[in-house]
């Protein structure tokens, strides 16, 4: 087997024990995958329950009181520092253990509470949504959602108070896309009660002023030579442990401290191991699945910002005699942001809701999610950017900052390039078995193999010939809904021809993958935005409101992403990818002059 081959084995191996580990119920993006209009996972449009709204939007009122009073973003950056008072009042709000039981003092917030929670402080300071994001999503999550009763009773408490802090420790020098090669060690010591971990981490956000931290390091597996990733809980009082760079100069989010640390010889009690020995991968993305879910919501917030200001700009500031309103090529990226803003809530809220509900498999949700958010944030600022003209470029306006602050997004917690294919790779798994299923049978007929492949060939032929339906209960919304069952066919129907076309290759080929992610999110998206609709329709219905909601917003998302959905879709057979490979293999080749 050549070095490729091998390490193709490798990650093959490696996401089939990370991704499929048992049956489980088919979720909304898998369903798509598979030419379905999986409904249960996305209408109605979820809600709050009304104990834990009240609940919620007392916190909601109590928070941005203190935030109004206390939180000053602009400050935060000059400074590169967010306030210790601002933590402590974060800590007595709840927000850095909303989600943690109440049991070891957190709120028992749902993820769709938390996310509301989340979004009102990224409206405000990205600086401050990433350090709760690294102390909460991620940093304590590991914790959360793997850790023992007497680990979560020993740790949590100060945790989820606030009184200490958690970190999230998974990048290397040589580990940042590729998270799965982690060389940092743990050695078990001889009598088994403890491990010693060696290495370095960057990149590490809040590591300097955090009292525990989450570590992914290598452990041996027993009865091989082989290491697989293990979750530790590491403390800075550890002997051999080093922070080399507490707060790395950096672009935006300017306020959070971005460390390096090393660990020399640092003892471990073997009870500090999160979850099961050698399972740290699953921990790591799981653990990640989270903070993908709050950078959605994070990124909705400060899409808001970006309408405010939008709108407060365009109403105010005159030239030609107009306000800049005035005029269709800014009133057109006012509108654009309206929309994003929306189907971005909507998608924030669908997302956490899958998780809340209890939906195993999450994964391309949030991957969608993450990706979706932050590039729609992206050009959201930008748009706004351009309606504020020269003033944007100085600093006595937020607008430079939200920029500088905004571009971490596209690239952490896993870049959107590597998200990409991912969501494409994982979610054509299921239809590429099935089509592998009925390819060897062809090969290689047998009676046990027939039965299979005859069960593969009616579900992949079923999805092609049937159009799904999208039960939306709104009348107004049927054409919508029935175009979004026929793209959710085209989709299917492309997905296959690309399996069929290019077989085995297609794992490397990411200009197809793209394609297809970037439909599929699309997809997604418009389903969480007509659910969101359907149900302010329906809400209106019931409480007899005279005028009923105004849909611009939602209709302006729907009709564009239903336009993206073709061209990506098109795209696929009408595109200039061998020029661009091309010119890229020239200029890869070409020495640097
Ligand atoms: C401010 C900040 C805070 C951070 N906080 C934390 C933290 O708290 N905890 C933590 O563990 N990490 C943290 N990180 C690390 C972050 O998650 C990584 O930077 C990220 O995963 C990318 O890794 P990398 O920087 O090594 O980039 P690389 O892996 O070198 O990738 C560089 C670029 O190459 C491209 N690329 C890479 N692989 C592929 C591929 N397979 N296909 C196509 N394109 C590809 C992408 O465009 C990518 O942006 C933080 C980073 C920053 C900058």
């Amino acid at each position: 087997m050549n070095k490729l081959d091998a390490q193709r084995q490798k990650e093959i191996q490696q996401a089939e024990e990370l991704l499929f580990a048992g049956p489980q119920a088919v979720g909304f993006a898998k369903g798509l995958f598979q030419g379905h209009f999986v409904a249960d996972w996305v209408m109605p449009y979820p809600r709050i329950p009304a104990a834990q709204q009240i609940e919620l939007d007392e916190t909601l009122r109590e928070l941005r009181q203190f935030l109004d009073e206390h939180l000053d973003p602009a400050e935060i950056d000059r400074q590169a520092d967010i306030p210790r008072e601002v933590i402590d009042g974060l800590g007595r709000v709840g927000v850095l253990g909303m989600t943690a039981p109440k049991e070891y003092g957190g709120r028992g917030f749902s993820q769709m509470a938390n996310c509301k929670v989340l979004e009102e402080i990224g409206r405000r300071c990205a600086s401050t949504s990433v350090f709760v994001n690294a102390h909460h999503s991620i940093g304590i999550r590991a914790l959360l959602l793997f850790g023992t009763h007497e680990q979560k009773q020993q740790w949590l408490p100060k945790l989820s108070s606030g009184e200490q802090l958690g970190s999230f420790a998974l990048t290397e020098k040589e580990a940042g896309s590729d998270a799965a090669n982690v060389q940092m060690q743990a050695r078990p010591s001889e009598d088994g009660s403890h491990f010693i971990l060696n290495g370095e981490k960057r990149y590490i956000t809040n590591a300097a002023i955090a009292h525990e931290l989450t570590v992914m390091a290598r452990t041996p597996v027993p009865g091989s030579d082989k290491t697989a990733i293990t979750a530790f809980l590491v403390t800075p009082d550890m002997p051999g442990f080093e922070i080399l760079e507490a707060r790395m100069p950096k672009m935006g989010i300017r306020g959070t401290a971005t460390g390096r640390f090393a660990l020399h010889d640092v003892k471990v009690p073997k009870e500090n191991i999160l979850g099961t020995m050698g399972k740290g991968l699953k921990v790591a993305l799981t653990v990640l699945d989270f903070g993908r879910t709050t950078f959605g919501a994070c990124c909705t917030g400060a899409a808001k910002t970006c309408l405010e200001l939008a709108v407060q700009h365009a109403n105010t500031r005159k030239q030609f005699n107009k306000t800049l309103g005035n005029f269709e090529l800014v009133k057109k990226k006012i509108a654009r942001i309206t929309a994003d803003a929306y189907a971005m809530e909507a998608m924030t809220t669908v997302t956490a809701s899958l998780i809340d509900r209890g939906l195993e498999d999450y994964m391309i949700e949030t991957a969608m999610l993450k990706v979706f958010t932050t590039e729609r944030l992206w050009e959201c600022i930008n748009d706004v950017f351009q309606i504020y003209g020269g003033s944007a470029y100085f600093v006595d306006l937020p607008l430079e900052r939200m920029m500088r602050d905004a571009r971490i997004n596209q690239i952490g917690e896993g870049a959107n390039e590597v998200l990409t294919s991912f969501i494409a790779l994982v979610g054509m798994r299921g239809p590429g078995m099935e089509f592998k299923e009925i390819y060897d049978t062809m090969m290689k007929p047998s009676r046990d193999r027939m039965s299979k492949a005859w069960a593969a060939g009616k579900n992949r032929l079923g999805a092609t010939i049937r159009v799904p339906d999208v039960p939306v209960q709104s009348d107004e919304l049927r054409a919508h809904a029935r175009q979004l069952g026929r793209l959710i066919w085209r989709f299917n129907v492309a997905v296959n021809r690309a399996l069929i076309t290019y077989r085995e290759p297609i794992l490397d080929m990411q200009l197809v993958q793209e394609r297809i992610a970037n439909a599929a999110m699309d997809l997604f998206a418009s389903t969480c935005v007509l659910s969101r609709l359907d149900s302010e329709i329906q809400f209106a219905r019931r409480n007899g409101d005279a005028a009923p909601p105004d849909h611009s917003a939602a209709d302006l998302f729907l009709r564009q992403s239903f336009r993206r959905i073709r061209g990506f879709l098109g795209a696929l057979t009408d595109n200039e990818d061998k020029s661009v490979l091309a010119a890229a293999k020239s200029s890869l080749a070409k020495p640097p002059s």
